[in-house]
């Protein structure tokens, strides 16, 4: 049998997931699709929020043999390292706080105003129907979400934003993965999916499994052995976004500014993106990259920034540096908030660094304070003139915004950005500030698929039989921006979408 890993050694070329080089080696392999080293019911790829609840809600559906390969040492990927945020309409909490005029159809009202003209309301409100599903799924395995909260967050219109207890995804995908282990599931870890298996069938083309790295370790390419796993049922590809792929962003979308950090875990680079599209499945909108506007320059990746940026956003404002006057409404969506923030510049074109502050007296004892401040990422003043002085803002103009805000807080109006006012306070010294920077986050882009999750193919627009994807390596769903904590949302919730979607290709198989 030719594996790709002879074969790569036979053309003397060293370095797999090259876009270039996908296409001819797809062929080779593809000369030889009748042996397999194992043969199994359903493989899904990837094991975050996509990959656990597609898993077992294929598994609760009849699937048999169901297994769940991740490339990386550790379950979870993005999903084990974000921020816990997650957007269920009507859940307990928002009830328990007299919400009562919260539904799906109110939030993807939300997301499609988000999405700017360019999401998919049917597929968003498919996920919005399985909320309740998705947080349910997730208090039967144990997840513990903070005791009574229920947040409104950037660009939502109602407060429906629940959180993990410990602050991360983390606290979901451990959870699902005791669960799933308990009801049979096989995970495997250091599984490097390489490359499909297609044939050509009835409607086109069919994938009939995949070509593995098995034992890889991340990110040595040469570790590992190739094997081929035959997928009786299907793929699901859940492997994320490619937002750390920097050569792929550029590609796909020049204008993203190059000083912009990443937020993703590192192994968040799309090669099964790129893959699928090498065997004939769609892309969609893989030019839409999401930078989220409360990153820190002083700090790497994800940081403190974003749970220190939930107060920020709540209670102050963000103002120039440049002109200490505020730059943008701070309760806005994402890509609002980027593209104002990224206009703030020096002479030289180099970041202006927006800042963010609020008062912190009501807040000295709160963990996403102290760390912050203990990990100098973020400052406390005790006056304004101490503020504007580290920052280098003007002093004048920013005791004028200060007193400008404070009038806006009194009248509970914000004339300048029209900024929601319900949460906002009076500033008044000591402060916490910090700087503030877009960071690449989210890939809206992906493979196409039909609302029921199955892969649509380029040459036919038509589905590749067995094949789906769903959560972040599913494109085309929330248009322009996506809205925070819903993420979270759509990964658990197209689990339940994917596994009807499962039942019914049997039944016409
Ligand atoms: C720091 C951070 C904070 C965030 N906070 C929030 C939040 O609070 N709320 C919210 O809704 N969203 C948040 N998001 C977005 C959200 O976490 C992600 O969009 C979501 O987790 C994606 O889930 P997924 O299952 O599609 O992909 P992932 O969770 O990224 O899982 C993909 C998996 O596929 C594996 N994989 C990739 N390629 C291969 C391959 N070739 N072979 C085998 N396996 C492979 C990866 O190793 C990974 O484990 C955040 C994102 C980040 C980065």
């Amino acid at each position: 049998m030719t594996t790709r890993r002879d074969f790569i050694k036979k053309m003397g070329v060293g370095v797999a997931g090259s876009v270039a080089m996908a296409p001819v080696m797809a062929a080779q392999i593809n000369a030889d699709p009748n042996t397999w080293d194992e043969e199994v019911d359903l493989i899904v790829i990837g094991s975050g929020f996509a990959g656990q609840s597609a898993a077992i809600n294929a598994k609760r559906a009849g699937i048999n043999k169901v297994v769940v390969l991740d490339k990386m040492q550790v379950i979870g990927g993005n999903s084990a390292i974000n921020g816990g945020w997650f957007a269920v309409p009507r859940n307990p909490v928002q009830l328990a706080q007299g919400i009562e005029d919260d539904s799906p159809e109110v939030l993807v009202a939300d997301q499609v105003k988000a999405g700017r003209g360019l999401s998919n309301p049917v597929i968003l409100k498919k996920i919005a129907d399985h909320a309740l599903d998705a947080y349910n799924l997730c208090i039967d395995s144990g997840v513990q979400f903070k005791k009574d909260f229920n947040m409104l967050v950037g660009g939502h219109s109602k407060a429906r934003a629940v959180r993990v207890e410990q602050g991360t995804g983390g606290g979901i995908t451990q959870q699902l993965y005791q669960q799933g282990l308990a009801e049979g599931i096989d995970y495997r870890l250091q599984h490097y999916v390489e490359d499909f298996v297609m044939a050509s069938d009835a409607h086109g083309s069919k994938i009939e499994g995949v070509i593995v790295n098995k034992g890889y370790r991340f990110p040595e390419t040469h570790t590992g052995h190739t094997v081929r796993i035959k997928a009786k049922r299907g793929v699901v590809v859940c492997s994320g976004g490619f937002s750390r792929n920097k050569a792929l962003c550029a590609i796909v979308d020049p204008a993203l500014d190059p000083t912009f950090d990443c937020t993703n875990q590192l192994g968040a680079t799309g090669e099964v993106t790129l893959t699928a599209m090498n065997n004939g499945a769609m892309p969609v909108h893989m030019n839409l990259i999401q930078s989220g506007h409360w990153g820190s320059p002083d700090e790497g990746g994800f940081g403190w920034s974003n749970a220190l940026l939930s107060i920020g956003w709540h209670k102050g404002i963000g103002v120039s540096v440049n002109s200490g006057k505020r730059i943008m409404n701070e309760r806005a969506d994402r890509l609002t908030c980027t593209n104002a923030m990224v206009k703030q510049r020096h002479a030289d074109n180099s970041p202006a660094y927006p800042v963010v502050f609020f008062n912190y007296n009501n807040y000295q004892d709160d963990g996403r304070v102290t760390r912050a401040i203990r990990d100098e990422m973020a400052w406390k003043f005790d006056s304004v003139e101490a503020l504007a002085a580290k920052f280098a803002i003007p002093v004048a103009q920013l005791k004028q915004t200060i007193e400008q805000w404070n009038g806006y807080v009194s009248a509970q109006q914000d004339p300048d950005f029209n900024r929601n006012m319900d949460s906002a306070e009076r500033l008044q010294p000591p402060f916490v500030a910090s700087r503030i920077w877009p960071k690449v986050h989210y890939c809206m882009g992906g493979l196409k698929t039909d609302n029921d999750g199955r892969v649509l193919s380029s040459k036919s627009f038509q589905p590749i039989t067995n094949l789906y994807a769903t959560g972040e390596a599913a494109g085309g769903v929330h248009g322009a921006t996506r809205l925070s904590s819903c993420a979270c949302l759509e990964g658990l919730a197209m689990g339940f979408v994917l596994a009807k979607t499962l039942v019914t290709d049997a039944k016409e198989a």
